[in-house]
Formats: structure tokens, C-alpha cells, sequence
């Protein structure tokens, strides 16, 4: 991509003489988790909406000054999406950073289509999702060979109903990791769920408080039994992603799968096996 590109000038854009808005991803909450392509974007926004106290830390450590910056926590979609197209018609680059990776729980869609119907054009640049910052933080596998190869994000019902055929309990029948966004304060529900799909108690549970903020995340750790209690114990009330996996606590077995990849009788693209 030409810096050109970046700078949203798009033959669309040119054409009609409009700027693009990028939806940028700023990651998990460290201002250094947002990729270098979002944060040079925000260096040459004009303008920049960002998705209340998670990610004002980006918006602010790399938009230039000068640079029309909102929180848009008291916004109404169609408040955001009038903002949106009016500083693409003043500026070349408008960004919408949001939390993680804007392609979950974000909104996206319903910001987008505004955007379309307005001819503004649009991109999204992705970021590390809160489900990747919170194993990380806790140094744990998504997967683990011949435990799970599979990893489920999903959340339980509150105000937003799941679709059919997505109930918690049905999707942990299949026994793979499962990272639930937007539940802590549900974990009543998580605990019910899982117990219904047959996870025994003392299944390992983890959940992160504010992965990767420097100096208040926290790494809640416990079984389908104490998880709850533990949360409580903590004070952890808001902004955690909850991990239910049959891999947590690996690094402690005493017996683990080798993953093929890296085991000398398996050969591949890019080594031969040793005898
Ligand atoms: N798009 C975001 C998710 C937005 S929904 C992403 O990809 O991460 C908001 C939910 O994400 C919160 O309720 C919480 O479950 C989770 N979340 C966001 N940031 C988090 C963080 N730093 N630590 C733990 N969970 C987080």
C-alpha cells in the first residue's frame, strides 16, 4: 500500500472529492498494540471518533494536533455515522478506532451501510482482539494438539439475543476453547451453561481483566466451581474477557502432545525429517 492509499485517496474518493474513514482497530487497550498501518493513519487523520475510555489513550498518543477528536460514548449510531460523513467531506483521512478487532462486537455493519448510501467510502484496518490480548497475558494456547484445535468467540445473552442454535451450552458441547466477550457480569449464566454441556467443576477457567493495560490488567484464575467467587474476590465487575478451555494450565502437565509442526519425525514444506 502507497502512502498515497493510506492517505485514503482512493479513485472514489478523488472522484467525489471525499475523504475515506478507516475503521482502525486499536487493540486491547496498550496504546503499543495497535499496528503500525492504524497508527499511521491516525498520524494523518484529520478527524477521529474513538469508542469511548478503552482506546482514547491511541487516539490521543498519535492523532496530530490540531485533529478533530470525539468520544462517541453519548452518540447515537446515527449521530456517529452524520459525524462520520461530514468530516469525510472536510478531510481526506477519518478514523473510527475501536476497541480490539472492529469486526467483533463493533457495530461495524450498521456504521458502514450509512456510509455507503452517503457515497463515502470505507476501510477497515484490523486490530488484536481482547480474546488474543487476555491469553497472551496469561501465556496460554488458543490450541493445543489433540486437546482442541478449535476456538469459539462468542458472548451470552443479555440485551442482545442469540440467534437460534447459539446458546452457550449447545457451543460447548464441543468441549474447544471459548472466549466470551461482553458477560462478566452474566457469569451466572456462563457457569449455567457450561455445567448443562457437562464440563465437570474443577474445568479450568480463566478471566482477564483489562488485558495488556499497563498496570491494571488482571489475570483471574480458577475452576467452573470458583470462578465466580474468585471474580468477586478481585472486584472484577466490567471490561474482562472470560476463557473456558480445556488447554489452560498446559504449561503444567506433565504429559503434552507434541504439535507436528515442530517434531523431527514430521516432515514439511519447509523441513525434511530426521530417522
Ligand atoms: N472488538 C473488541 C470487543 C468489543 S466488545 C475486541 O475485539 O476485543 C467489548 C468486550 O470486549 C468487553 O465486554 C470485554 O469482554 C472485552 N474486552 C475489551 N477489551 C478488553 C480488555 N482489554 N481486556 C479484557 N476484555 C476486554
Amino acid at each position: 500500500m502507497t502512502s498515497h492509499e493510506a492517505a485514503g485517496a482512493t479513485d472514489a474518493a478523488v472522484a467525489a472529492d471525499t475523504g475515506t474513514v478507516w475503521f482502525v482497530g486499536a487493540g486491547p487497550g496498550d496504546p503499543e498494540l495497535i499496528t503500525l498501518k492504524g497508527q499511521k493513519l491516525l498520524a494523518q487523520a484529520g478527524a477521529v471518533l474513538f469508542a469511548g475510555s478503552l482506546v482514547d489513550r491511541a487516539a490521543t498518543a498519535f492523532a496530530p494536533a490540531g485533529c478533530d477528536i470525539r468520544d462517541s460514548k453519548d452518540m447515537t449510531l446515527e449521530a456517529m455515522t452524520d459525524w462520520l460523513v461530514t468530516r469525510a467531506r472536510q478531510h481526506r483521512t477519518v478514523v473510527r478506532l475501536q476497541t480490539g478487532d472492529p469486526s467483533l462486537y463493533g457495530a461495524l455493519i450498521e456504521m458502514a451501510r450509512p456510509l455507503d448510501a452517503a457515497g463515502v467510502p470505507w476501510r477497515v484496518v484490523p486490530g488484536v482482539s481482547s480474546a488474543m490480548a487476555s491469553m497472551a497475558a496469561a501465556g496460554e494456547s488458543m490450541t493445543l494438539p489433540e486437546v482442541t484445535q478449535t476456538v469459539i468467540l462468542t458472548r451470552v445473552e443479555g440485551r442482545t439475543p442469540m440467534p437460534e442454535g447459539e446458546d452457550l451450552a449447545a457451543l460447548a458441547a464441543h468441549r474447544s476453547t471459548i472466549c466470551i466477550f461482553l458477560s462478566i457480569t452474566l457469569l451466572h449464566k456462563v457457569e449455567a451453561a457450561l455445567r448443562q454441556a457437562g464440563w465437570p467443576e474443577d474445568a479450568p477457567m480463566l478471566v482477564v481483566h483489562k488485558a495488556s493495560w499497563p498496570g491494571e490488567e488482571q489475570i483471574i484464575r480458577g475452576t467452573l466451581a470458583d470462578i465466580k467467587q474468585r471474580c468477586r474476590d478481585a472486584g472484577v465487575v466490567s471490561q474482562s474477557m472470560i476463557v473456558a478451555s480445556p488447554t489452560l494450565g498446559s504449561r503444567d502437565w506433565e504429559t503434552l502432545a507434541r504439535s507436528k509442526l515442530y517434531d523431527p519425525t514430521f516432515t514439511h514444506r519447509f523441513r525434511k525429517a530426521h530417522a
